[in-house]
């Protein structure tokens, strides 16, 4: 589990070790004179509460001043990382636009000046008709299409994920449906039409200037967020979870609200 080797920063808000642990890694790393560091950031269940639509999140005020002093201080290396699509992250923390990756990898931009780079092509019209209509199959199944990815979420029907889960098997085991990928979420199943993931996506960042020759942090709560997790130690990079210590953390963040109140200390305290 988490070890609390570093002291919390006096007045850091945490609940546990653990979480002290985390607010103390991330100080510590912001504050590093070695080695720049590069920022990424997971969205959902990571910066934002996970509400019960994805329209429903709410972005604090707080946060995007947080974020655009730290993005400010980091040379412009810090991106969202998100598996919404990027028009929809753009839409959430207006009128702030940062460097950000977009539907689990399938879109990205480095710079917020800078064109949007697509990798995936969209679903097929017949996958998302058939995804549509598992969707309308059970009451309290909502359907969220995002071009390269479908998403169906089952948070108002937790009853409904082995028979999804199925379904959705089912579904990609066909050959004529080969190149598609089933990605599990929290109370989420998410269809891709691309082989693409975090870990890639922040391997892109980091092959180009601002990110370039920077040690990156990852910070993520999911299962789609576990290879981004994972590679950080290979590239001697950190990665902190939300919730759970997931494979690669170093330490846990308890909940959205404490990496918020973390990334505000870190802007306010040293930006100044
Ligand atoms: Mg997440």
């Amino acid at each position: 589990m988490s070890r609390p080797m570093v002291q919390g920063p006096a007045g850091a808000v945490s609940a546990s070790p653990g979480e002290a642990s985390a607010s103390a890694r991330l100080d510590a790393w912001l504050n590093d004179r070695r080695q720049a560091g590069a920022l990424f950031l997971d969205v959902d269940g990571t910066l934002l509460d996970i509400a019960e639509s994805p329209t429903a999140v709410c972005v604090p005020r707080e946060l995007c001043a947080a974020l655009e002093c730290l993005h400010r201080r980091l040379g412009g290396a810090l991106a969202l990382v998100s598996g919404r699509p990027l028009d929809d992250l753009d839409r959430l923390f207006a009128p702030l636009r940062l460097p950000a990756c977009g539907g689990h990898g399938a879109q990205w931009r480095v710079h917020a000046d800078k064109p949007l780079q697509q990798e995936a092509a969209a679903l097929t019209a017949p996958v998302r008709e058939r995804l549509q209509a598992l969707a309308r199959s059970q009451a309290g199944i909502l359907s969220e299409d995002k071009g390269s990815s479908f998403a169906l979420h089952y948070r108002a029907a937790p009853a409904a994920g082995p028979a999804l889960a199925a379904a959705l098997h089912a579904l990609l085991g066909e050959p004529e449906n080969a190149g598609l990928h089933l990605l599990p979420g929290k109370m989420v199943f998410e269809v891709i039409a691309h082989g693409s993931d975090k870990a890639q996506a922040i391997r892109r960042f980091l092959a180009v200037a601002p990110f370039a020759g920077r040690r990156p942090l990852f910070i993520g709560d999911d299962v789609t967020d576990e290879p981004a997790l994972a590679l950080m130690p290979e590239l001697h990079g950190l990665a902190l979870s939300v919730g759970r210590l997931l494979p690669g953390a170093s330490a846990v963040f308890a909940n959205p609200a404490a990496v918020r109140a973390a990334l505000v200390q870190a802007a306010g305290g040293t930006d100044r």
